[in-house]
Parts: structure tokens; sequence; C-alpha cells
């Protein structure tokens, strides 16, 4: 059975998004969630998942979400930001459908000092479902692993009392992911918490799902955000199987991998550590550091080997009176951009699975 049997294209909200996680943990699939800052970039995504005939996760930053808004805007109180997602959502949700592809539509790390940029979005989810009765996205992140973990569940479980009903995915995090993103710098945390204790997985997923089956746990397992030299920080996806473990004893034994396990920081990780946690019920991968980098080789190496042809707009190697417009029109160059982008979402793709999967 194919997962348009399962979901239909296009973004999915409510019980589809458990579904797509309940397949991707079923046939030891992981779906890359890629970053995304513009239409160009969503695009490209798009554009790589209908390729490679399987679902794929776009999801914005708060600084990517300012940025799709555009830098000349303000981010006084966030609204830069919120408008950004917005439009990023609405513009996934017009597109996706035509690229016939499940899409999961979601917002990245959220920390508690940006709570603001979540409730923007929040309101623009609850009007959404007025008019339409699903939110406008599928699921938002909400990062408050730098808090207690009292705190974290407490701020967690208010925010999924009013996301649950109205068919909104919930990712958290506990545990400190070690590097920077977005402004949080964790480079200095000691080593003791970026791995997870077992039973404080457990205590998320108990007061999660006493409001709803719809939530996922970023769980640190010495994961660093992007890519440096990961110093003695080790990466260990065979602490997953615990958490999984524990939560299905303590939930009877009926399941045996009762928690959706998201991985952030995977960039540079070893096809060997990927399918350990993939293995271990990880359905949601982050890629950002690779993908970034992707996009800047098609239109560095088009600049490069087109140098001669960018320099004026009429007058190249081929002559003083040869018009350079199909050069330095950007559809030519960021295409390019693109085109290297596509190909990277791809091979996280194939690194996870994530084939044939329509
Ligand atoms: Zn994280």
């Amino acid at each position: 059975m194919g997962l348009l049997d399962i979901v239909p294209a296009g973004v999915l909200t409510g019980d589809n998004v458990r579904k797509l996680f309940d397949y991707a943990k079923e046939n030891k699939v992981c779906i890359p969630a890629i970053n995304v800052t513009s239409t160009s970039t969503a695009n490209a995504v798009l554009e790589a998942a209908r390729d490679i005939k399987s679902p794929i996760i776009l999801q914005v930053s708060q600084g990517g979400s300012a940025y799709f808004a555009g830098k000349g805007l303000s981010n006084d109180k966030q609204k830069a930001s919120i408008v950004g997602a917005v439009a990023a959502a609405h513009h996934v949700r017009l597109v996706a459908k035509a690229y016939g592809v499940p899409v999961v539509m979601h917002s990245d790390h959220c920390a508690k000092k940006l709570l603001e940029w979540f409730d923007g979005m929040l309101e623009a989810d609850e009007a959404y479902y007025k008019q339409h009765g699903e939110p406008l996205f599928s699921s938002h992140m909400l990062d408050l692993s730098e808090e207690s973990k009292e705190e974290n569940i407490e701020i967690c479980v208010k925010y999924f009392k009013r996301m649950a009903p109205i068919g909104l995915w919930l990712e958290m995090e506990i545990g400190i992911t070690g590097g920077e993103e977005d402004g949080v710098d964790n480079t200095g945390v000691d080593n003791a918490s970026l791995y997870t204790q077992a039973p404080d997985v457990f205590d998320v997923h108990k007061a999660l799902s006493a409001i709803g089956p719809n939530f996922s746990i970023a769980a640190a397992f010495g994961n660093v955000h992007g890519v440096y030299k990961p110093g003695n920080v080790k990466l260990h996806p065979e602490l997953l199987q615990k958490h999984q473990e524990h939560a299905s004893q303590q939930l009877g034994g009926k399941v045996e991998k009762p928690l959706y396990l998201v991985f952030h920081g995977g960039s540079g990780s070893t096809k060997q550590e990927i399918n350990t946690a993939v293995s271990n019920g990880v359905v949601k991968m982050n890629v950002d550091t690779d993908t970034q980098f992707a996009y800047l080789v098609g239109i560095r190496d088009f600049i490069e080997k087109k140098k001669g042809y960018l320099q004026t707009q009429v007058g190249n190697p081929e002559g003083a009176d040869k018009p350079n417009k199909k050069y330095y029109d950007p559809r030519v160059w960021v295409r390019e951009g693109e085109k290297t982008l596509a190909e990277r979402v791809k091979e996280a793709c194939r690194d996870l699975g994530n084939v044939e999967r329509l």
C-alpha cells in the first residue's frame, strides 16, 4: 500500500500527521524536515519530494520566517516572523497539492523568549480553523529545553491544550542539544545534560498524552546543531531504545514503540547512527546546515563558470554587442541553487529511507 492510500497529497493536519508518522515508524522510514526561507527554497524542496516520490517536511525557523517576509521589515514584537511564517504556510498549502506529495508544514524551534512568535502563528491557525475546519500549519515546535523540566512540561501542556482541539501536532524538546541555533547558544553546556534520561521522556509523554496523541519528542542523545568539531560530545542514538522500552513498560507493554521521536542536530552524523535512530522510532530528522550549503553550490558554480557573461548587461567573451540577459535573469542563476538544493534533499531522503513511498 502506498502512502497516498493512507494520507492525501498537500499539507496534512490532524490525525493525518499521525498516520504519516505511524507509517514512518512501521516502515523504518524517517522523513527529513528541511528549513526553507523563501518560495524558491520551498519549491525546490517540494520538487525533490515529488521526484523521489515521497512525503516531506518543510519547516520555518523564527529567523527564516522573518526572512520569508523580507529582511527590510521590522521584527518588533515578532511581527515579521509571524507574517513570514503565515505567508510561508499559505504558499506551501497552495503549491504542495500541485506537486502531489504529502507535506508537513512545521515551525521550527521556539524558545521561551520567542513565544510572541508562537502566539501569532497560533492565532493564524485558529482563524484558519474557523473558516476551513483545520489549522493553517500541520505542526509547531516548542523548545523549552533551556528551562527546568517542570516548566518545560507546564508550558507545553498549556499550549498543547490549545493546539490539540484544532488538529495541530506539537513537537517539544527535552535535554539540551549542543551547538547554536537561532540565538540559543549551548556550546558551553556540560555533557551530562546532553543526554536525556528515559524517565524524563516518559514524564513528557504522560503529561501530553492526557491531552491528545499528536505530539513528538526531541530528546537529546549527544546531538549537536550545525556542523563543527564535536569535541568530546558523542552521539548515542541507542539511548532512544531505552526511552521506547521505558515508555512501553510504563504503558503496560502493549505498544512496542509508543514514542514519536525527532532527531535534531543530525548534520554530519554517520549512516550507522542514523539507522540506529530510525530503528528506534525517530520519524523526523532536521536538515538545515547541509541544505544551506547545497543551495549556495549551484549559484556559486554558475557565477564562477559564467563570470565573463555577468559583468555588464551587454558584452561578453562572444562579442561586445552580445546581450547577457539569459545569464543574469534570477530565474537562471537562482535556479542553479534550486537544482543543487533539490539534489541534496533527495540525498537526505535516500539516507533516511524516504524513497518511492507514494
Ligand atoms: Zn533542537
